[in-house]
């Protein structure tokens, strides 16, 4: 783990000798989002990108038009708006 990178948190804590250390975390991975609205986006994983590679393919997004990228309310949006485009 290398220590100055930004993915990495100081936490200062006490040992139970008494003496005072810094140990090193992982930061958590921020939950995806909605590229439109910035909502939180269920059926997402949240982890490394290597952990969420280890998943099979169906429990990495939601099965549908815009899995993964938009949530349901901007997806039907998008899909609306592109039928729209195609009638006229
Ligand atoms: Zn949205």
């Amino acid at each position: 783990m290398r220590k100055k990178s930004g993915n990495v948190k100081r936490i200062n804590r006490r040992t139970p000798g008494g003496r005072r250390t810094v140990i090193y975390k992982r930061k958590k991975h921020s939950p995806a989002r909605c590229a439109i609205c910035g909502a939180i986006l269920a059926g997402v994983p949240t982890g490394s990108p290597g952990e969420i590679r280890g998943l099979p393919k169906t429990k990495r997004r939601p099965n549908r038009r815009y899995g993964g990228y938009l949530c349901p309310k901007c997806m039907r949006l998008k899909v609306s708006e592109e039928i729209r485009g195609m009638l006229y």
